[in-house]
């Protein structure tokens, strides 16, 4: 059995065991392969693993690995910042646009989609709570806001929110992180009638905490792939 197939059997026991700590079922929860900068072999044998989303952090990146796997029953998802010069490329090369953080982009994403899909185009907005690891992401006192407009656009289908906490040594104080999401998504649903069932969150190191404070989506690399190639 290859390395990733057993890396895989040990991240499913982990995530079943904190589904059941949190009462939750596991189906609630999607397992999210993080494939940046490994080659598509990589990914053509995650895929024979059993695994069926995929992960990808820059569209030029994707669009060149994408020829020999864009076939495969899976579905693609851009985690990584989005800049609005590539958002047209973007609504096209992924089913899933996990890191919207601004409304221009968002519009531009709707356009896009318009044009080339009658499918909506799955979007989460990122929100930003805080640390200097990742800058982007929007403020949590605009998710309201920006979560009315973008459901708002047709071709457009708001699922959810997304979050990269600050890392911490002891995953367990990436918690109030987590939490914070869940609450403010719950805020957001209530405040705006709107439907957004899906919480990305949680990443190798603490994706357990993450699925305790009802992550639906963990976004897992270096546990499953090894540590990355350094480019
Ligand atoms: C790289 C990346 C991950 C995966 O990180 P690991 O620590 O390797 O599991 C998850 N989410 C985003 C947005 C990333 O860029």
């Amino acid at each position: 059995m290859s390395m990733i197939w057993e890396n895989l059997q040990q991240i499913e026991e982990r995530i079943a065991t904190a589904a059941q700590r949190s009462g939750r079922k596991r189906e609630e929860i999607t397992l999210i392969a993080v494939t940046k900068t490994h080659p598509a072999e990589m990914m053509l044998e995650a895929y024979e693993a059993g695994l069926r989303h995929f992960g990808e952090n820059r569209v030029q990146e994707w669009e060149g690995k994408r020829g020999s796997l864009a076939n495969l029953n899976a579905t693609w998802h851009l985690i990584g910042h989005l800049q609005s010069n590539k958002a047209a490329r973007a609504a096209i090369a992924f089913h899933c646009i996990d890191s919207v953080d601004d409304l221009a982009l968002a519009q531009r994403l709707d356009r896009a989609r318009a044009e080339r899909s009658a499918d909506r185009l799955r979007v989460l907005l990122e929100v930003h709570l805080g640390g200097e690891e990742s800058k982007s992401g929007i403020e949590p006192a605009q998710v309201q806001a920006l979560a009315e407009k973008a459901a708002a656009l047709p071709h457009l289908h708001l699922a959810g929110l997304m979050c990269i906490p600050p890392f911490c040594e002891e995953p367990a104080k990436a918690r109030p992180y987590f939490r914070k999401l869940r609450e403010l998504r719950d805020q957001a649903a209530l405040a705006s009638r709107l439907a957004l069932p899906v919480l990305s969150m949680g990443m190798s190191h603490d994706f357990e905490v993450a699925i305790e404070e009802g992550a639906t989506e963990v976004r897992i690399g270096t546990a499953l792939f090894g540590a990355r190639p350094k480019i």
